[in-house]
């Protein structure tokens, strides 16, 4: 990176932080991943003590004193890294050290305390938790200041710019654009998923989850995959270890399928930053949302697609042969698109996914603002579901136990998966413009054009562009509900004759 000896000072003072931000992820995926129950409590005050540091470099005058000295160039990386870490050093500012501190420790606690919930179908074990989260949440929102309402401050540090009223206009768009769908499939009640359940030996799942990660483009020189109850992605220090985790049902093969696709559309992003900005504040992806919309394009646009299974349905076949000798590439196709309202977001169709984010967006804001007490959450949880699916769950575990993202403190995460979505089809879309040869190239099993456009128009980018800027660059227009709606009508019309 070519930096002005101003910006140049400042980049080297927060690499430290950037460096204790690292330790600290490989603290969260060793807990996730490898670490016995005994270590939480001493875990916990591991990740306090680092996030209290970090937030101390960011907040310190000595940065706001960098950040004043120089004046880079508009454009500029320069000028890209004093943005990025100018706001960062704002929000640590408003944000008391003991605050964040606190911040870590209880959601450290409450991590554990939700598997346990979840495992006991025990919603009321976790309320204490949970109370406490929220009011440092609030907490929170109140030090940083928003204009219209709360949760605009906790939204924020996801996704720079995206706003409470602005999502409940996308959301808006959405549940009109896909209300009349939504209700032809939960009538036509067919099930089409049989094909997919079955004895799936957890090895071949790994197998072959494993091979088309390598097909996509996933580095496993840069990479690896361990087990985790909450599939992830997460990166240290940079494009040179991005990691993934993923979790295995011996019945059912989509869950990790499909996360594996998932985790590796996450890695490729990370894996595809310009390592120049390794250390610095433009290091990484630039929003959940663009994240979101990279792990969406390969989960959905790519891996439920025809042109991607006319090249891996055979080799599924050699995989799982009793599973799928006796089923057709087209039956294969419908099942993995089947649509109807379910219980558990992650296992949703792309049809009524987004209606699990509303439900999710609608209980957050109500908790933020006071208007739902978190003993309450359960059943107003239920009472959504209905609302919006037209179930409800058979229990918590399978209702508001499912996620673990309120008990580790992210609130205003949950929208990014519904932007990630409706911008995974507006940037396929942009690269098809460009490359109409991608779905003949997916037949084959090859990637390379399409993970080089999005290499080009946004992995590589990291933080340099804000994400409404970094999708008009990549697409020639703002953020837009238009193509995603088009997709789903003619995805679903076709596979359900509507
Ligand atoms: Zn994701």
């Amino acid at each position: 990176m070519n930096l002005d000896k101003h910006t140049r000072a400042l980049v080297d003072y927060l690499s430290a932080a950037a460096d204790l931000d690292s330790a600290a992820s490989v603290l969260h995926w060793d807990q996730q991943t490898y670490m016995p129950p005994g270590g939480v409590a001493a875990r916990a005050e591991a990740l306090a003590t680092l996030s209290r540091l970090s937030h101390g470099i960011a907040a310190s005058e000595e940065t706001a004193r960098l950040l004043d000295a120089g004046d880079p160039e508009p454009g500029s990386d320069a000028a890209a890294v004093v943005r990025v870490a100018r706001r960062e050093h704002e929000r640590a500012t408003k944000l008391p050290s003991r605050l964040v501190a606190e911040t870590s420790r209880a959601t450290t606690l409450a991590e554990p305390a939700w598997r346990r919930a979840r495992a006991d179908r025990d919603f009321g074990s976790l309320v204490p938790h949970l109370q406490k989260i929220l009011d440092l949440q609030r907490a929170s929102a109140e030090h940083l200041g928003y204009e219209d309402h709360p949760y605009d401050a906790l939204l924020d540090r996801y996704e720079p710019g995206a706003t409470k009223s602005r999502l409940e206009l996308m959301f808006d768009e959405l549940k009109r654009g896909t209300a009349d769908m939504v209700r032809a499939v939960s009538a036509a009640a067919d099930d089409r998923t049989a094909p997919l359940r079955g004895a799936f030996d957890e090895v071949r799942q790994e197998t072959f989850g494993k091979s088309i990660a390598s097909a996509f483009g996933y580095d496993w020189g840069r990479g690896r995959q361990d087990r985790a109850p909450h599939p992830f992605c997460i990166n240290f220090g940079g494009p040179g270890d991005v990691r993934i985790t993923t979790r295995f049902d011996p019945d059912r093969l989509s869950p990790a399928l499909f996360a594996t696709l998932h985790e590796a559309g996450h890695a490729l992003y990370e894996q595809g930053v310009d390592p120049a900005y390794n250390r610095t504040p433009l290091a990484g992806g630039v929003s959940l949302g663009i994240h979101e919309s990279q792990s969406r394009l390969w989960e959905n646009v790519v891996g439920r697609s025809r042109p991607f299974w006319a090249h891996f349905y055979p080799r599924l076949q050699d995989a799982f042969p009793d599973a799928f000798g006796g089923t057709s590439a087209e039956d294969f196709y419908r099942a993995i698109n089947a649509a109807s309202p379910s219980e558990i977001r992650v296992e949703a169709d792309e049809l009524t996914y987004n209606l699990h984010v509303v439900v999710r967006f609608e209980l957050e804001v109500a908790l933020v603002e006071g208007s739902l007490a978190v003993p309450d959450l359960s059943d107003a949880w239920n009472a959504k579901m209905e609302e919006h699916l037209g179930i409800s769950p058979r229990d918590d575990a399978r209702g508001v136990l499912q996620d673990d993202h309120w008990a580790i403190g992210f609130f205003g995460y949950f929208p990014t998966y519904t932007l990630g979505n409706v911008l995974s089809v507006q940037l396929f879309e942009a690269a098809l413009k460009g490359n109409p040869e991608i779905p003949a190239d997916m037949e084959r099993g090859e990637f390379g054009a399409l993970l080089a456009w999005l290499r080009e128009s946004v992995h590589r980018h990291g933080k340099k562009h804000d994400p409404e800027a970094l999708i008009e660059n990549a697409t020639g227009r703002p953020p837009d509900t238009a193509p995603y709606l088009r997709y789903l009508e003619d995805k679903f019309s076709e596979l359900y004759d509507l």
